[in-house]
């Protein structure tokens, strides 16, 4: 397992949460791709949405069908270590907030302000609604929606 930066050491989740898995830098990024969190071998290698893993392989060939470049695709998830609760990886919220806090929210902003801003692609339920807040009512896939980022403010101050 990739080991976690020092930044996780004071988070609730860092014993739960296994490996941690980054994004790789990209020249001229046209998209930031977030998941809900690393799988086994992202956890593994590093990787978010690696390729040989079935998320990963399966959303790079969705994008590409869709005409995106995919060498372009900033990928990153709503935690960065492999969290399971019972037997599902989604991620919890709490665990999404104090990830976003410590490591993805800055360069997230950084990514989607300014003249160079890239559109966020939210890929399942827990990062589409930590990124879009209360939802009751709101179409969900493949909906498009104008959002500020959340503050960067961990949970407990
Ligand atoms: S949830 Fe994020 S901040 Fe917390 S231990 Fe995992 S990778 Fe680190």
């Amino acid at each position: 397992m990739k080991p976690k930066p020092a930044a996780c050491d004071s988070c609730p989740f860092a014993s739960q949460g296994r490996g941690y898995a980054a994004p790789t830098p990209v020249a001229q990024p046209a998209l930031l791709a977030i998941g809900q969190g690393p799988g086994q071998v992202e956890a593994n290698t590093g990787i978010p949405f690696h390729p040989a893993a079935p998320a990963g392989r399966e959303l790079r060939a969705q994008l590409a069908a869709a005409g995106w470049p995919v060498e372009r695709v900033v990928f990153d998830n709503a935690t960065r270590c492999w969290i399971r609760v019972g037997k599902s990886d989604e991620a919890p919220q709490a665990a999404i907030a104090e990830c976003y806090a410590r490591h993805w929210g800055a360069p997230a902003q950084a990514l989607t302000t300014g003249p160079a801003a890239v559109p966020v692609l939210a890929v399942g339920t827990p990062i589409a609604k930590f990124l879009i807040g209360p939802w009751a009512g709101l179409r969900t896939a493949g909906a498009v929606y104008e959002r500020t980022l959340p503050e960067r403010t961990l949970p407990n101050g």
